[in-house]
């Protein structure tokens, strides 16, 4: 791609030749309207610049912005984003970025001190879950798990000392509402490109209303009392309210080290306690206790998407299908 080859403007002219790119790029696309009766995409460093903390993030942005935008995800695929560590690499990203989305409610712990140090003063920030009533964590409420997963370092970033679950695009409803935000910062930042932008939000929103529907309707052929989660960690709580489920345990102490005889045995009478039928690793966790709990209490295992994309699932919706497969396979 032309704009990657092309080395960034230094800091203090950065906003200065953006503007020049911007004004230019409104006379481009009047004469392309003028010539074509439609504007071509924009090439290279024309392209709005965006950055996204998450992979799921950026997927929602690209329907958005779509050849006029160009978006990158701080994270690599894979990444676990409550304990990912930036390198310069991501201040380099920041700095060329016209528009930053993050999800906010302490999920990018990671964010603060880049944005502070590398952000462009005039550098559009959107924190996507402002303005959405977000829930607290399930934590205390599971059978199994911490005392309060909110004081849990992975979810103890800034910005979210009421404890607030950050994992909202796990409901669809609320996806659609980061789109919405998404397509008002673009518009903001880029106005010539806003009817772009509108034609493009207003056919992933129908997408993702069908998404949200399929979702309901694949749910629906589980019995209400096997709708039961156990997952590894406290993200699940959006997914179980919109889609009729209860999470009745996660596992959060044993991240990064190997499970205890005691955690596992505890798992083990939980998940036989509450008749879960199946467990739930994610791919971006060591699915050990797991795997050993379900094996101990005989009962399958399986995988849900929660804060990562892999190459199965590169986009959101691939993501939160495979997790309606999953959960219905694993819980029917
Ligand atoms: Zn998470």
């Amino acid at each position: 791609m032309p704009a990657a080859a092309r080395p960034l403007p230094p800091r203090g002219d950065h906003f200065r030749g953006d503007s020049i790119a911007r004004s230019t790029l409104g006379l481009t696309l009047a004469a392309g309207l003028a010539l074509a009766g439609c504007a071509a995409p924009p090439a290279g460093p024309s392209q709005l610049q965006v950055v996204a903390s998450t992979a799921v993030i950026a997927d929602l942005a690209r329907n958005v912005g779509g050849d006029r935008a160009r978006v990158r995800a701080l994270l690599p695929a894979g990444a676990e984003v409550h304990t990912f560590q930036p390198s310069p690499r991501h201040g380099e990203m920041i700095a060329g970025a016209r528009v930053i989305l993050s999800n906010g409610l302490g999920l990018e712990a990671f964010l603060q001190g880049l944005l502070k140090g590398a952000a462009s003063p005039g550098a559009l920030q959107v924190v996507l879950s402002e303005g959405i009533s977000a829930r607290p964590f399930v934590g205390a409420k599971a059978v199994i798990g911490t005392d309060s997963a909110a004081a849990t370092p992975e979810h103890a970033g800034e910005g979210n000392e009421g404890g607030s679950d950050p994992h909202l695009w796990l409901s669809v409803p609320n996806a659609m509402a980061y789109v919405a935000r998404i397509r008002e910062a673009f518009i903001q930042a880029d106005p010539a490109g806003a009817d772009l932008y509108r034609r493009n939000a207003a056919s992933y929103l129908d997408r993702l209303a069908a998404l949200d529907q399929e979702i309901v309707e694949a749910v629906a052929a589980v019995p209400p009392p096997r709708r039961k989660l156990v997952t590894f960690h406290d993200a699940y709580g959006y997914l179980a309210e919109r889609y009729g489920l209860e999470v009745v345990g996660f596992v959060l102490k044993s991240q990064g080290g190997e499970p205890s005889a005691a955690q596992v045995a505890q798992l083990v009478r939980a998940i036989r306690a509450q008749g879960v039928p199946a467990v739930f690793t994610e791919p971006q966790f060591n699915p050990r206790i797991l795997e050993l709990a379900a094996r101990e209490a005989g009962v399958r295992v399986l995988q849900l998407y929660s804060d990562t994309l892999d190459e199965q699932s590169s986009s959101y919706v691939a993501m939160m299908q495979a997790n309606a497969r999953a959960l219905v396979e694993g819980l029917r």
